[in-house]
């Protein structure tokens, strides 16, 4: 019981594999990010989508199928408001059908914007990732303008501050972002074919120096063929100072 106590008093990470992420924040407001719940990586994702039945925000970092997953049934069954860019947030709601009035002015925003959100208990700011995004209705459908990709680096008041890189390559600008921001935990891509593989994502933790690293968007697919473990040779090679922390699916950890 009084660990459960002390858990709760702290901000809480869940990786649902691929690049979905729940966060609890300590005032138990829930956020998600990229929510593909029921990715073939994580077989209880059905029952998680069931069982979620308050959600605060949903961060998008691109329009991809892989990326908005479950968004369009969890945000009409929660009210929870959407935080993209201006075109995404565009997208989804003209495409998909996502409630208009939770994806307003407020929760919108786009490159190099901060927004403060939920009373200023966490602020949000938008950073590049070199990608594709697009929205499709159905598999065989045309795809439709979604704007620029994102990584988003959310700022939680009352604790870490995390860096999601959603899509990309490694660029050299991520060493930006550390002029801007403390990271605490950066989520990394690192399956390769359509992202940076291990030896690039290595280079972009070297660049971004975060206290914590867990990698994300690998094996979900048999063609996302990056490991950890050879995220954690690259990582190594270029002594890199950032803890290496591999979740599991489903898994909760206090970040
Ligand atoms: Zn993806």
């Amino acid at each position: 019981m009084l660990f459960d106590f002390l858990f709760n008093m702290e901000t809480q990470l869940t990786w649902y594999g691929h690049a979905a992420f729940k966060i609890k924040t300590t005032t138990g407001k829930i956020l998600l990010i990229d929510p593909w719940i029921e990715n073939p990586a994580f077989t209880g994702g059905k029952d998680e989508l069931a069982k979620l039945g308050h959600v605060d925000l949903i961060f998008l970092t691109h329009g991809h199928g892989d990326h908005v997953g479950n968004t369009v049934e969890i945000g009409k069954r929660t009210g929870a408001n959407l935080v993209s860019n201006f075109d995404l947030n565009a997208a989804v709601v003209s495409t998909l059908g996502y409630p208009e009035s939770q994806a307003g002015i407020e929760t919108t925003g786009h490159l190099g914007g901060q927004l403060s959100l939920l009373e200023g208990q966490l602020k949000v700011q938008f950073v590049p990732a070199w990608h594709g995004s697009s929205i499709q209705k159905e598999e065989s459908a045309p795809p439709v303008y979604a704007g620029n990709p994102t990584g988003l680096i959310i700022a939680l008041r009352d604790g870490p501050t995390i860096y999601h890189t959603g899509d990309t390559d490694l660029f050299s600008d991520m060493a930006l972002v550390r002029r801007f921001h403390k990271i605490d935990v950066m989520l990394v891509c690192i399956g390769d074919h359509f992202t940076m593989g291990p030896a690039r994502a290595a280079e972009a933790v070297k660049l971004v120096a975060p206290k914590t690293v867990i990698p994300m968007h690998y094996g979900t697919f048999p063609v996302l063929t990056g490991t950890p473990e050879v995220f954690e040779h690259e990582l190594k090679k270029r002594k890199v100072k950032a803890r290496l922390r591999v979740m599991k699916p489903g898994e909760t950890i206090a970040p």
